[in-house]
């Protein structure tokens, strides 16, 4: 064969500056892309076997990538179809070529080009990414074929001339210029080949060919043994079936680096009206609410595409962690193109729904089960069943809520269990410590408290309220449940005024209000009480705080009920005109020990409150 020259296009200048300068955010996807050609052009081989089109061949089918650090190359090497020198023309001279061409027609004004880059198979040519100079040595299946080397160095000229390789397939060899210096690494290229191919369907090898081999104590070399990178069959093809607890387990570890175990999982096997498969997990919650944040790893015919791609997998359900693939997508496209493909739509809601019906099927069948794993799951739910309405509506009667004494009741559940003391209400307690005493007074009378304390408990409530209106949420120390007081007709109009005449003056705080009551515990002086609706609106302004609203501007709305059957308090009554001293005592700390199972003390008032309670001490010593 005698050494042929010629030129790429006519019409373009010069393309591989633009893709260097294009491609550069995601530059990486070379190794994926040439890899999958390389696997392609095995399953190619392997249909031809299967048609009889080709005598199979004993031979294990593979990719090999060799990296050699004193030449900066990297070699792709598979034992697939191969390509005739004709081919080479065909398909990398003009077809794909072209097809690099179309890509740079289509994208180059577009202003949302970062969004496409990484998600546009650029194919053969993105080598160029990285490498100044590019060769093919192939050998063709088909019988009698020469060899073909094919010769690139990043310009618009090639050069095809006789090749060397003596078995069938493809050797792609990338002489790494300025633009692969990152490349140059071992580690880099590993870490890449796990990050696009760990779950491609032949046995991917990596080898550095000319690292000086490790030496054991007596200086002979350890030759080590190359093991491939990437799992051909990974658990999530396989039929659900037939694979076993600790498979899941560890190809959750696996996959996710993640050693805590999951709680449980979802296999998503799907191949009509499309072909989609994965495995979605529910891990477990680390101890800080913050960190809840999962991974989807997307997937194209076991070739890695992207994490967390919004546009495909609902929002919500990127707080899991799974692998999804589907083969229908259609990945070449923008992502704005994606977000408003019907298709794609139907994919996350079947994704959706299974999520759904997983979860309506353990509360069903495994209550206590599910129950464990609600403290780990609810944020995400919750978060769902707030984000999805079609979501939502799958799952609003599976919600459940922690009681205090840890028991888990849904909505209706708990109005069912109170109806002979309460009517339609949900006691909730935001603070477990804080408000213990509250939540004491409420159990001494058969009521239970559930605790709401997550960051998202707000949003859910004004949801489940919207769900159902009957139902009225109320923060434990959002009133004084008519449980806990006796029956009181008299009027305690003029005590209260003087009370709080004499509570303003020894607290100091103006906008203070007092009520009387008769409380059944005797031992409880006073409570604080925020009603619910101004409560809320403080929690919204401190949550718009940080936007320019000012919290004062909504001064707080707090009672402070006095137990008519408390001695302290009968005292103040008694002695509203006499001894000040005592009384100015005995009030500001009624008013502190109220507020002190409120909310947590300002850094002056819990000075005080110490000196006083040592003054009040040393009282009690010296009488
Ligand atoms: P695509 O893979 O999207 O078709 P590429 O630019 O990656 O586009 O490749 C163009 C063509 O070159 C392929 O369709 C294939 O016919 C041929 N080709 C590329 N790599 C190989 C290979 N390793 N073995 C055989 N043929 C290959």
């Amino acid at each position: 064969m005698s050494t042929e020259k010629g030129n790429l296009s006519i019409h373009s200048e010069n393309i591989f500056p633009i893709i260097k300068k294009w491609l550069y955010s995601d530059h990486d996807i070379f190794i994926r892309e040439l890899v999958s050609n390389a696997s392609d052009a095995i399953t190619k081989y392997k249909q031809l076997v299967s048609i009889g089109e080709v005598e199979m061949v004993d031979e294990d089918f593979k990719i090999d990538i060799i990296m050699n650090q004193a030449e900066n190359t990297l070699t792709f090497i598979d034992n697939g179809i191969g390509m005739t020198a004709d081919e080479i023309k065909m398909y990398i001279n003009q077809i794909a070529f072209s097809g690099a061409e179309d890509f740079i027609d289509k994208y180059k004004d577009k202003a949302d080009k970062d969004q496409i880059i990484g998600h546009f198979g650029l194919g053969f040519y993105s080598a160029f990414m990285v490498a100044d100079h590019v060769q093919i040595n192939t050998l063709s299946y088909k019988e009698g074929s020469q060899s073909a080397k094919w010769n690139c160095d990043g310009g618009t000229e090639f050069e095809i001339e006789e090749g060397t390789r003596t078995t069938r397939g493809t050797e792609i060899k990338l002489f790494l210029g300025e633009d692969g210096n990152e490349f140059k690494n071992e580690s880099v290229i590993k870490t890449t080949i796990e990050k696009y191919c760990s779950f491609m369907p032949y046995e991917i090898y990596f080898s550095v060919e000319d690292k000086a081999p490790k030496k054991d104590e007596e200086g002979n070399d350890i030759i080590e043994e190359i093991v491939a990178i990437n799992e051909t069959t990974p658990l999530y093809s396989k039929i659900p079936s037939e694979c076993t607890e600790e498979e899941y387990k560890e190809f959750y570890s696996k996959t996710f680096m993640d050693f805590k175990e999951p709680l449980f999982w979802i296999h998503l096997n799907m191949d009509y009206p499309f072909n989609l498969k994965g495995i979605l997990y529910f891990p477990k919650l680390g101890t800080n609410f913050d960190t809840l944040e999962g991974q989807i790893k997307l997937y194209n015919n076991q070739v890695f595409v992207a994490d967390n791609l919004k546009e495909v997998i609902p929002e919500f359900l990127l707080l899991l962690k799974g692998v999804i693939d589907c083969p229908d997508l259609p990945l070449n496209v923008s992502r704005s193109v994606l977000q408003n493909d019907g298709f794609v739509k139907k994919i996350s809601d079947y994704i959706a729904k299974k999520v759904a019906d997983k979860l309506t099927g353990l509360f069903k069948t495994e209550r206590e089960s599910y129950e464990k794993y609600w403290d780990d799951i609810h944020p995400f739910i919750k978060y769902g069943a707030l984000k999805d309405s079609k979501f939502n509506d799958k799952v609003k009667d599976v919600l459940l809520f922690k009681l205090t004494d840890k028991q888990y009741v849904t909505s209706d559940e708990y109005v069912l269990r109170h109806a002979d003391k309460i009517e339609k209400e949900i006691y909730y307690t935001t603070d477990t410590l804080q408000q213990a005493q509250y939540v004491q007074n409420l159990q001494e009378h058969g009521i239970e408290v559930a605790v709401l304390d997550h960051p998202i408990d707000s949003a859910f409530i004004s949801h489940m309220e919207s769900l159902n209106q009957d139902v009225k949420y109320k923060r434990v120390d959002s009133s004084i449940s008519d449980l806990l007081k006796e029956e009181d007709e008299a009027d305690h109009k003029e005590i209260e005024e003087k009370l709080l005449t004499i509570f303003k003056t020894s607290t100091g705080v103006e906008n203070l209000k007092i009520k009387i009551e008769s409380l059944k515990n005797e031992d409880l002086a006073g409570m604080i009480i925020l009603s619910e609706d101004s409560r809320r609106m403080q929690d919204m302004m401190k949550q718009y705080g940080a936007m320019g609203m000012d919290a004062s501007m909504f001064p707080s709305d707090e009672t402070l009920v006095l137990n008519k059957k408390n001695t302290l308090v009968n005292y103040t009554i008694d002695h509203l005109d006499d001894d000040e001293e005592t009384l100015k005592l005995v009030t500001e700390q009624i008013y502190d020990l109220a507020m002190l199972t409120h909310k947590p003390l300002t850094a002056d008032a819990m000075t005080k409150f110490v000196k006083r309670s040592n003054d009040i001490l040393k009282r009690a010593i010296i009488k």
